[in-house]
């Protein structure tokens, strides 16, 4: 039997759909088909309510999305990546937080807008959309205005994506890889390239470009990528599939902070920090291919 929050049909149809993908769960590409409303978890190692780690204003993120009163940011505990370098693995791995009703979700996001928080920044918020989606609604209902950012590993299935349509108003997804072999063994993922490509043309084709407006952005999609040493994140390409495929003026934030975290160290080629060489010529390449490259 498919369990659902009591007054379930109050909601729109497309958060009771994402509420029933749970059960069994085919939310993320994982399709783990277990069912979380019974308390049984898949990889990402959540049931159906968020864990939560953290509430609170960000100064941290790309200054679009910051302003004066920092992005508000909800991070979710657990993750559908399985990456070896992970930089929060005590939230990712480990799952510190604190389980958190629809309710106090959405009390959460109106307590950051009455901060003065330029919008609400859910993290890592793949496993975990139905009750965010749900959320969402309420706290709209009671007078939530500011944009809401999905900033995402970028491992999102097409499907579900559809379903946030409207929820969602920038969508920030890592592209972490462009080649399978590299993302089995640092993510867990081999499929991760053919599916973040098609995701990320699906949040395109919802949202386009980035839009900004008094230096803050208000809607649009805003890719992250790191770079890797030896080039494994496959960086020129991911390039070449933005501008060909995706727009020629997507906004790209390419980052060059990787550092060997969790368990990288035992992975010799990600054991160290590219270098300045390795980081530059991925933002030049990206100049040179026309995308709107973040300083
Ligand atoms: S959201 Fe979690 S349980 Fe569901 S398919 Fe993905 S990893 Fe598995």
């Amino acid at each position: 039997m498919t369990i659902l929050p009591a007054n379930i049909e109050s909601f729109s149809k497309p958060v009771q759909q994402l509420w029933e993908r749970m059960n069994p769960c085919t939310l993320c590409p994982r399709q783990c088909k277990i069912n979380r409303g019974k308390g049984q978890m898949g990889f990402c190692g959540i049931g159906d309510r968020p864990l939560v780690s953290s509430v609170g204003p960000h100064f941290g993120e790309e200054s679009v999305l910051v302003g004066g009163g920092g992005s508000g940011t909800i991070f979710f505990a657990g993750c559908n990546l399985g990456c070896v370098f992970c930089q929060n693995f005590d939230i990712s791995h480990n799952r510190a937080g604190r389980k958190m009703t629809i309710e106090k979700l959405a009390q959460a996001m109106l307590g950051l807008q009455d901060y003065g928080c330029s919008n609400i920044n859910f993290v890592t918020p793949t496993h975990v959309v139905a009750a965010i989606t749900a959320a969402i609604e309420l706290a709209q209902k009671e007078g939530l205005k500011l944009p809401t950012v999905y900033n995402t590993g970028g491992y999102d299935s097409v499907e579900t994506l559809k379903l946030l349509e409207g929820f969602v108003d920038i969508y920030m997804p890592d592209m972490k890889y462009a080649d399978s072999k590299v993302a089995e063994e640092l993510s867990a993922a081999p499929d991760y390239p053919q599916v973040n490509f098609a995701a990320v043309k699906e949040m395109h084709r919802q949202v386009g470009d980035l839009q900004v407006k008094d230096g803050l952005a208000t809607r649009g999609l805003l890719v992250r990528h790191l770079v890797l040493p030896e080039n494994l994140a496959g960086s020129f390409e991911v390039i070449d599939f933005l501008a060909e495929q995706v727009s020629a003026k997507t906004t790209i934030n390419v980052m060059g902070q990787y550092r060997s975290c969790y368990k990288a160290s035992s992975h010799p080629k990600i054991n160290r920090r590219p270098t300045f060489e390795e980081i530059e010529s991925v933002r030049k390449y990206a100049i040179e291919k026309g995308l709107n490259v973040l300083d």
